[in-house]
């Protein structure tokens, strides 16, 4: 019974992006790193940006802060969030991630980085969610499987996924998670 539940247990992400226009194409320039709210982040996030240098890929400048937030008042899956504020119209945007602390507390290492990667990979590499289960950008993930998976594969695959490009990219769909 305990395996069942674990199995059914879906991590569920809540991107907010607003307009397609913002999401390509991302400014080109030295790695600027979100401040960090907790350093609870610090060696995920830390870890994203060495991995991005070190694939020669650059990383949006707007990406604000990484840090905690109790609930979402709405769509009780969702564990993380890249949300996008305006100033105006036209104007700079910022982007914020937002990591739900009591899945957080719970979690293990591999399921923290994950939810950090994709909201990274959201908020600084401007990706849209996959249609592929097993991959970080995959709107819905199994811990369980992601523990199974050669991360290394995963992050080249995040790495190279281009958010003007063709592959695994899909468009987030309104009232989804
Ligand atoms: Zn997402």
């Amino acid at each position: 019974m305990i395996k069942i539940l674990m199995l059914l247990f879906l991590v569920g992400c809540g991107d907010q992006f607003q307009d397609k226009r913002f999401l390509a194409p991302i400014p080109v320039t030295n790695q600027v790193r979100p401040t960090l709210l907790s350093e609870d982040f610090r060696p995920f996030v830390e870890q994203f940006y060495i991995d991005a240098e070190k694939r020669d890929v650059a990383t949006s400048t707007m990406v604000e802060s990484v840090g905690f937030i109790d609930d979402y008042g709405e769509g009780m899956d969702t564990i993380g969030r890249c949300s996008e504020f305006y100033t105006h119209q036209s104007g700079p945007v910022t982007r914020k991630v937002t990591v739900l602390r009591s899945d957080w507390d719970a979690s293990t290492d591999i399921h923290r980085k994950l939810v950090l990667y994709h909201e990274l990979g959201h908020c600084a590499l401007g990706l849209h969610h996959t249609e592929e289960s097993q991959q970080i950008m995959a709107k819905y993930a199994l811990p369980d499987i992601f523990a199974e998976l050669n991360w290394d594969e995963l992050v080249n695959t995040l790495f190279t996924t281009r958010p003007d490009g063709s592959i695994n990219l899909t468009d987030h769909e309104e009232g989804e998670l």
